[in-house]
Formats: structure tokens, sequence, C-alpha cells
């Protein structure tokens, strides 16, 4: 197996079928300046930039051109090309990060394997050779399958926004001291004009067993709570810092809604809601699909 960088895959045959996210970057901000771990890991929002979660000394960040769903990479914060040249705390940290990304890698997507590794230099394959980052691939039972061996071409089921906020729920959870964690959702009706709210004028709050995938008690609650069916994770509702606030999701009705019960307009529910759940709101409405 090879780890695509972007300089590789310009001379490539068509990797992916549907990729949209990637438009960003044929648009011209591939070519920023700097090292693209440092800005990233210097900066704010970490849902645009696809951090996950956030250690004293390093972070997990989502790879921009995935080889396969769920591709992680873990970044110390210091820009140091290899790991001889990195300090053996941060080290350390990674190591110690490793298995809490596994663990909310196969909660969240089944996996039944890894690839996990490290290219170091150009000439071993890194894309970004500069600022060291450590692969973890998550792999299934069959998907080396004829499409990557016959046209080159890995089919991305899932959009990467939605992915990055069910990883980033499960490592909020893994960072907790327990397994236990408060996970708050937003429902938004299919046109994003209507929310859900409890009967107390509050955005629900739901606690997953510690065994169960946090997007899918999530889901389930939605759907308890009346919102019919087809119900679908949108994105990350939470604070746009990995390393603040509690986890939230977006989710999305499908369906147009004949009763919309609990549903409230999103004006209304403005002025109803408590300052910070404003907050989760007003993410939950940036990151609506
Ligand atoms: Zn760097």
């Amino acid at each position: 197996m090879q780890i695509q960088s972007p300089d590789e895959v310009d001379d490539a045959p068509p990797r992916r079928l549907w990729s949209p996210w990637r438009m960003r970057y044929v648009g011209g901000d591939a070519a920023e300046p700097g090292c693209i771990f440092c800005n990233r890991i210097g900066g704010n929002d970490d849902v645009d930039s696809l951090i996950l979660y956030r250690a004293p000394l390093s972070c997990a960040i989502m790879n921009l051109f995935p080889y396969n769903t769920g591709h992680i990479m873990l970044v110390p914060n210091e820009h140091v090309a290899s790991p001889e040249d990195a300090s053996l705390d941060a080290l350390t940290e990674i190591a110690t990060l490793l298995p809490k990304v596994l663990r909310a890698l196969r909660r969240v997507l089944a996996c039944h394997g890894f690839n996990i590794g490290l290219n170091v230099g150009s000439v071993a394959g890194a894309g970004v050779a500069e600022h060291m980052h450590q692969h973890v691939v998550p792999r299934w039972n069959g998907d080396a399958n004829f499409m990557p061996i016959l046209a080159g071409t890995t089919v991305m089921p899932e959009l990467i926004p939605v992915t990055y906020s069910k990883l980033r729920a499960e490592l909020s959870r893994e960072s907790g001291t327990d397994s236990s964690v408060a996970v708050r959702w937003v429902l938004l009706d299919r046109n994003g004009e209507y929310v859900w709210l409890n009967a107390g004028a509050e955005l629900p709050v739901v606690r997953p067993e510690p065994d169960a995938a946090i997007w899918r008690t999530v889901i389930e609650a939605a759907v308890g709570a009346g919102a019919g069916a087809s119900v679908r994770v949108a994105g990350w509702a939470g604070s746009s810092r990995s390393d603040k606030g509690q986890p939230a999701l977006a989710l999305v009705a499908d369906e147009e809604l004949d009763d919309l019960g609990s549903f409230v307009p999103i004006e209304k529910a403005r002025a109803m809601l408590a300052p910070d759940e404003r907050q989760v709101l007003a993410q939950a409405l940036k990151t609506h699909i």
C-alpha cells in the first residue's frame, strides 16, 4: 500500500470517484505558504483544519488526501522532520495517543485492521517531509478489491466532515477520565430552518454506553424523539477548538417533516437558548450540509 501525497497525486490517475472536499485545494489553497501542519496546529479553527484532538505536545489530524476513510495522522507540535529530532516527551505522547485513536476508529468505522507507519524523508514517500507525521490508515476485509487494483480508484463512502465529527466525539471521550461522556445533539430539519428542542427549551444530551459508538447513540436518540427514520450526521456542532467544550453533533432529518412537533424555528430557538447553547446551534448551522 502507498500513501499518496498531494504532489504524487498530481500525475497519478484519478484516485477517488467523488471527493468534493478536495475542491478547496484544487482551487489554489494547496500552495499555502509555510508548513501545512504548523499552520493548522497554530490556528484556531480545528473543524476547518480537521484537527481531531489536541494533546500538549502533539495532535491527531485527519488526512486531507485520505487513502481510506478515517485516515488519521499523529503529528508532534514541534516542526521536526524525523523522530530523531523530536523530543522524547512528544514521541511518548504520540505513542500514548495511538491506542486512543485505534479505539475511536474501531468504534466509529468498525474497521478490521490498520496500517500504521512513518515515511521519513521525501525518498521514503513523505508528502510533507519537513514535519514528521505518523499515518494510521483503517483497513477492512476486502478493501483491497478490484477498484484500487484495476482502476487506481478508492471509493470514499462518507464525506470527510461527517467522519471528522464522529471521530472527534470519540476522541473527546477517550481523553476523559472515565468512559462516560455527555454529548449534545442538534437536530435540524432538512432546510436548516427548524431545530428540535427538549420540552425545557434546551438542546438534548445523551450519555452513550461505554462500548457504543457515540454517533449511533445520537441517531437512536433523535429517531426516538420522533424525528423519523431518516436522520443522518451532518457535521460537528461543538467548539471550534478540539481542546475546549463538550462534544456535539449536528444531525439533519432528510425527510420533509409533516409534524414539526418539538421543532422550533431557528430564530425563536436562538432567543430561548442559553448563550453556550446558541454557540452550539450556530456551529451546527455552519456545518449543516
Ligand atoms: Zn511544521
